[in-house]
């Protein structure tokens, strides 16, 4: 079976050439005879890894010096507790913009910590688009303001930063973490599960104002407090060692790509082309907000609802595999993250246009 083009929503597709280094380094890395897996924590060879990956995702997303920069061994769902235990710093409410499935879980969690408030929800729209700026309630007293710069399962996504004056701006950028620049100066705190944009699973990077850490809830479990994880240059506990290191290649192949400016020219590319084709079509459509669709994850249906599964099933066969939509929207889901190629995006386009003309 020749490799496919892989339109996951996570964990999702690698470029080839990180695989086939994996490959080639797996049973000797750095000339130990042993593979990573096998390498303790506590060796110079794992800490030289570690300190390098932390430098180079500084280096990508210019990260300023006073902001920490962390991996840690959990998946995105633990910062939905771990932000309200960090961040409320003595204060009793955090704002959550609801967006969609993402922040509405986000938010539920944070629930069980503080008041939440709600400064805007795109319920009443659909959560096709967000409520204008004009009419969202923020609280002044309100310790962070968190939001879901882009929901992958409706295809939702920010194209400016929120305005939220001083109070600190938190960022779920599990799907859209290095798909383009960003003015991290901007944030309070990111996170973001690295298996969709920037490696596998079992990892998350932190980026993090210092100045935010070091006032946790009384009950905040150690390994759930950012500043234990501060002090200990994210070896506080057994790393995820082989996803650090996978996110190390990426970051590598990001470096080699042209950095995060090339990684947002293919993301625009790709997506403006998939748009296209969608809106020039009588068979498939996107009920996204223009001014909102996502550049990552592009959901889409067949108006004649009998041909999905034919669709799904004719597109597996030529190698366009994941298409299905989320259990809860249905329809087609397109990702296309970092490592999914152009090539990839021009095969699913070639096959739209000839399954809408077989079967109209
Ligand atoms: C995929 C995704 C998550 C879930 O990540 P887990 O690693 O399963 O916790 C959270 N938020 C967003 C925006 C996502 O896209």
């Amino acid at each position: 079976m020749p490799r496919v083009y892989n339109f996951s929503a996570g964990p999702a597709t690698l470029p080839e050439e990180v695989l086939l280094q994996a490959q080639e380094e797996l049973l000797n890395w750095h000339g130990l005879g042993m593979s990573i897996m096998e390498v303790g924590h506590r060796t110079n060879p794992y800490e030289e890894l570690s300190a390098q990956v932390i430098a180079t995702t500084r280096e990508v997303l210019k990260v300023p010096d006073n902001y920490q920069v962390l991996y840690l061994a959990n998946s995105s769902r633990a910062h939905f507790a771990m932000v309200p235990m960090n961040l409320l710093r003595g204060k009793t409410q955090a704002d959550y913009l609801h967006t969609g499935i993402w922040s509405k879980m986000a938010l539920d969690e944070a629930k069980r910590y503080c008041q939440v408030n709600i400064v805007a929800s795109g319920e009443n729209l659909g959560f096709n688009s967000v409520p204008e700026p004009a009419n969202w309630r923020l609280e002044p007293d309100a310790a962070y303001v968190h939001y879901t710069p882009n929901e992958t399962i409706s295809g939702v996504e920010f194209h400016t930063l929120p305005e939220v004056g001083e109070i600190p701006l938190v960022a779920d950028m599990t799907s859209s973490i290095m798909s383009q620049p960003i003015d991290i100066s901007r944030f309070g705190l990111i996170y973001a599960g690295t298996q969709k944009n920037m490696g596998i699973a079992g990892l998350s990077l932190v980026i993090v104002r210092k100045d935010l850490l070091g006032q946790v809830l009384p009950f905040t479990p150690t390994m759930y407090d950012y500043q234990v994880h501060s002090d200990n240059n994210s070896l506080y506990n057994t790393p995820a060692s082989f996803a650090v290191y996978i996110t190390g290649l990426m970051l590598a192949w990001i470096k080699r790509q042209g950095g995060l400016t090339a990684m947002a020219e293919l993301n625009q590319s790709k997506a403006r082309k998939l748009y296209h084709c969608i809106d020039n079509s009588k068979l498939y459509s996107n009920s996204v907000d223009l001014n909102y669709r996502s550049r990552i994850s592009v959901p889409f249906f067949l108006h004649n609802k009998g041909l999905e599964a034919k669709f799904l099933a004719e597109a597996r066969a030529i190698g366009l595999v994941a298409l299905k939509g989320h259990r809860t929207l249905g329809g087609i889901r397109a990702c296309m993250y970092n490592a999914m190629p152009e090539l990839g995006v021009d095969k699913l386009i070639e096959f739209m246009q000839q399954f809408e003309k077989a079967n109209s």
